[in-house]
C-alpha cells in the first residue's frame, strides 16, 4: 500500500534537503539572552520582508495571537473579529485562560469584514460599560475557504479602526498565499496593521515556527510575555534556519498550491454537483459541502482514508488543503479517491 495522499493541512509538509543541510549546519546561540545569531537573521529578515520595525520568532501562529492579545487588550475587554475566525473559533479558550480576553464577532460572507461592520462594531456603548481593545482580522481566511482580502479593503477597515481609536491585528497565517492572489507585497498589507503574525510552518513549508511582526514597543513587551508564557526557545536556531529557506523560497511556489486546489475543486464539481463552486476556491483550501450527498463529513473522511487519502472535517464540511508535498499526479489521485468512494 503506497503512503495516503495527505491534504489535511499545508501543515504536513516534511522539511525539504536544503532545509535539513541547513538545520544540521545551524549557527546557534541562547535565545533567552538574544543571541542565537540564526534567530536574529529570520527576525531580521521577516522585519525586512514585513517592512515592520522589528519581529519575533514563536513555536506557533496561536502563540503569536496569544501573546498579541495578551499585549494589546486588557483583561475584561473585547476583542472584534469574524465570527469564524481561528482567533475566536480555535483560540478563543486560549484568549480567555491566557489573558481574560473575549470577543464581539461579526458573522461576513466568506470571512470577510467590510469597514462597515467594523465602524458599526466599534460604536461607543451608551452606558460606557464594555470596551473593544482590539480589530483583528483573518487573511486568508480558512473557514472562508482561503478567501482573501485586497489591500484597499484592509486600508478601508484600518480606518474604522483609527476612527475609533483601536489598533488592528493581522491573523496572516496564510498571508503570502493572499499575496501571491492580489499580487501586493507583504509589506503592503503589513503598513495597514498594528501587528500581524504569519506562519512558516504552512504554505511556505517549515517545520515549525511563525513570526509575529509590529512596532519596536509592541515588540519590546511581546518579548517579555514571550518568556512569561514559557516559549524562549534556547538553540532555537536549529529551526530558525529552516524557516529562512521558508521565508525566501516558499512564497514563490504558491501559486502552484492555488492551481492545484483549483483543479481538485472542479473534479470535485464534477462528480458532486453544487458540493464545491471552483470560482469561490482563489487560494489552497478546497471545502466540500457534503451535505446534499446523503453521507456525512465523518462517513467522507472513512470512505476517503480507505481510499487513500486524508482529508478533515471543518463545520459538517469536508476540507481539503494543498501543499508543497503534493503536486498534479498526487491531485489525479486524490480525484479518483473521491470517485471511488463516491461509487462504493
Ligand atoms: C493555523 C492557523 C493559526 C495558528 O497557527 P499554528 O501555528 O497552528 O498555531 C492561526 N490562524 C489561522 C488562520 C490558521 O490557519
Amino acid at each position: 500500500m503506497t503512503a495516503p495522499i495527505d491534504l489535511r493541512s499545508d501543515t504536513v509538509t516534511r522539511p525539504t534537503e536544503a532545509m535539513r543541510r541547513a538545520m544540521a549546519d545551524a549557527e546557534v546561540g541562547d535565545d533567552w539572552f538574544g543571541d542565537d545569531p540564526t534567530v536574529n537573521r529570520l527576525q531580521d529578515r521577516a522585519a525586512e520582508v514585513t517592512g515592520m520595525d522589528a519581529a519575533l520568532y514563536l513555536p506557533s501562529g496561536t502563540m503569536c495571537t496569544q501573546i498579541a492579545l495578551h499585549a494589546l487588550a486588557r483583561s475584561g475587554n473585547l476583542v472584534v473579529c469574524e465570527e469564524s475566525a481561528h482567533v475566536c473559533g480555535m483560540e478563543a479558550a486560549s484568549a480567555a485562560a491566557l489573558s481574560g480576553v473575549t470577543f464581539r464577532t461579526i458573522a461576513a460572507d466568506r470571512g470577510l469584514l467590510t469597514p462597515g461592520q467594523v465602524a458599526a462594531a466599534l460604536a461607543p456603548d451608551p452606558y460606557d460599560v464594555t470596551a473593544v481593545d482590539l480589530v483583528a482580522i483573518e487573511n486568508t481566511h480558512q473557514v472562508g475557504g482561503g478567501s482573501v482580502y485586497q489591500v484597499d479593503q484592509v486600508r478601508a477597515i484600518r480606518a474604522a479602526c483609527q476612527a475609533a481609536g483601536v489598533p488592528l491585528y493581522l491573523d496572516g497565517a496564510r498571508i503570502f498565499n493572499a499575496c501571491a492572489v492580489t499580487g501586493a507585497p507583504v509589506s503592503a498589507y503589513a503598513a495597514q496593521v498594528d501587528a500581524m503574525m504569519f506562519c512558516l510552518s504552512k504554505g511556505l513549508g517549515a517545520p515549525i515556527g511563525s513570526m509575529l511582526c509590529g512596532g519596536a514597543e509592541f515588540i519590546r513587551s511581546a518579548r517579555r510575555i514571550k518568556v512569561l508564557f514559557g516559549a524562549a526557545w534556547r538553540q532555537a536556531g536549529i529551526m530558525a534556519a529552516a524557516g529562512l529557506i521558508a521565508l525566501d523560497e516558499g512564497p514563490k511556489r504558491l501559486h502552484e498550491d492555488h492551481e492545484n486546489a483549483r483543479v481538485l475543486a472542479e473534479g470535485i464539481a464534477d462528480l458532486l454537483p453544487g458540493a464545491v463552486d471552483p470560482a469561490a476556491v482563489p487560494t489552497n483550501i478546497v471545502f466540500v459541502d457534503v451535505a446534499g450527498t446523503g453521507r456525512s463529513a465523518p462517513e467522507w473522511a472513512d470512505r476517503l482514508r480507505a481510499e487513500g487519502l486524508l482529508v478533515t472535517m471543518v463545520s459538517g464540511k469536508v476540507r481539503m488543503l494543498t501543499h508543497r508535498d503534493v503536486g498534479p499526479a498526487d491531485i489525479s489521485a486524490a480525484l479518483a479517491a473521491w470517485r471511488r468512494a463516491a461509487a462504493g
